[in-house]
């Protein structure tokens, strides 16, 4: 590593996780889907980001993990404008990020074991380190027995494991859940917070979840940041979630 790169690592290494700088997002004329938004997350930080359906939330996880670019405003990743990444530094950049989604997205004809590996194959990972790295991941989130099983044959809970197991493999700071808990009961809502928890303390992965689970919010004392119609409304430390109504 020359001089150069080593300066420009640190200064890398030195920046917050995550920084939305008076950030809007609109997707047509009218009212915009972001507007103004300005939020810091830093390394190693729990936050859960709450608000009505149609206030932003989803538009904010798009524009994390670059699927959108801001309409104005900056959007920096570990360091990274993501507005101003080149196509050709997406997938690059992507592995800075790990993400779940409400409805698993799983390869339901593939066994469990295939469906983390296929995370790592995309970034040609060599196989030794494959087999070494999903074993890891599926130890992490309870599964590693399970590695056979066709993800069509899991329950509800199992199938959000494997795929928080698919978001880890390739070892990204930080992680995004998007309603993770939406199409889960609510033994398996905890069971996954609790790992997204652990994984936070353990591994010290930056987490940031989209939740509508009000009782989870207000027991795991965290971070808690809330949208209403694009604008963040509060930001609060061990926060709840708002009552409105
Ligand atoms: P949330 O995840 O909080 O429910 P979204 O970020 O999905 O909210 O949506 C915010 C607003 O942007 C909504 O008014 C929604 O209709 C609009 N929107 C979301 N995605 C698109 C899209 N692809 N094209 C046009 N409008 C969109
Ligand atoms: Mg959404």
């Amino acid at each position: 590593m020359g001089p150069f790169e080593k300066k420009r690592k640190k200064k890398r290494d030195s920046h917050d996780a995550i920084m939305l700088e008076n950030v809007t997002k609109s997707y047509s004329k009218g009212v915009p889907a972001l507007d103004g938004v300005s939020i810091t997350v830093k390394k190693g930080e729990f936050v859960f980001i709450v608000g009505d359906s149609g206030s932003g939330k989803s538009t904010l996880i798009r524009l994390l993990m670059r699927e959108l670019t801001p309409t104005s405003g900056r959007v920096v990743v570990q360091g990274m404008d993501v507005g101003r990444l080149k196509h050709r530094q997406v997938p690059r950049f992507r592995r800075n990020i790990g993400i779940v989604f409400q409805d698993f997205r799983l390869l339901s004809d593939r066994n469990v074991y295939e469906n983390v590996a296929f995370a790592q194959r995309i970034v040609q990972t060599p196989a030794k380190e494959i087999r070494k790295n999903v074993t890891n991941a599926l130890t992490v989130v309870g599964l590693a027995g399970k590695y056979k099983a066709k993800t069509n044959q899991l329950s509800g809970g199992e199938q959000q494991r494997v795929a928080v197991a698919r978001a880890l493999v390739n070892n990204p700071p930080i992680l995004l859940a998007d309603e993770p808990t939406g199409n889960l009961d609510p033994k398996n809502s905890w069971d996954i917070m609790q790992l997204l928890k652990r994984i936070n303390e353990e591994m010290g992965t930056t987490i940031i979840v989209v939740t509508h689970n009000r009782e989870i919010v207000n027991a795991m004392q965290k971070r808690v940041i809330t949208i209403k119609k694009g604008v963040v409304i509060s930001d609060e430390e061990k926060g709840g979630y708002i009552d409105e109504d």
